[in-house]
């Protein structure tokens, strides 16, 4: 970049920059999305908010195996395991802090049984800490799109 030697009047770079801003301001092809009414493409690898894949019959797919609490970097999944009397396991408490997650996606990744999925969701703002904690319930109450990083077509990833 080449400065200016010596006293310089900045006025033709301002006029220049003032130029460029109503070239932009006239131009038919507008860049500024006009967010909520449209949405931006999101990747189909995109990490948001998770989702609890539940069964036909309401339960949670997941079987408190403890891989994801264990894998975490973040430490933000609590699992408290339960057995019934069939000795099949279940999550009596499952909550994720999303206001501590990073994203990585590598609970999705180690779930043994494609129960806990990254969602295409980012409108997850909230008022206190306390609501970025979501449970069981509020999991698998979750209906948006999950991400590329597991395809519903293929669960078994064969
Ligand atoms: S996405 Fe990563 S940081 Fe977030 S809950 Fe899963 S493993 Fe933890
Ligand atoms: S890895 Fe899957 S099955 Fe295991 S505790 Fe996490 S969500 Fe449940």
């Amino acid at each position: 970049m080449r400065r200016p030697e010596g006293t310089t009047s900045y006025l033709r770079a301002t006029l220049h920059g003032m130029a460029l801003t109503f070239r932009h301001l006239v131009r038919p092809h507008k860049v500024t999305l006009q967010y909520p009414e449209e949405r931006p493409q999101l990747a189909p690898r995109w990490r948001g908010t998770h989702r609890m894949a539940v069964h036909a019959d309401g339960r949670p797919k997941c079987v408190a195996c403890g891989l994801c609490p264990t894998i975490c970097p973040s430490n933000c999944i609590r699992l408290v395991p339960g057995e019934d009397d069939q000795g099949n396991r279940y999550p009596v408490v499952f909550e994720i802090d999303e206001f501590r997650c990073v994203f990585c996606g590598m609970c999705q990744e180690v779930c043994p049984v494609e129960a806990i999925h990254m969602g295409q969701d980012y409108e997850n703002a909230e008022y206190t800490r306390e609501r970025f904690i979501y449970d069981l319930d509020r999991l698998m109450a979750q209906d948006h799109p999950v991400t590329a990083l597991w395809d519903p077509d293929d669960p078994a990833s064969q």
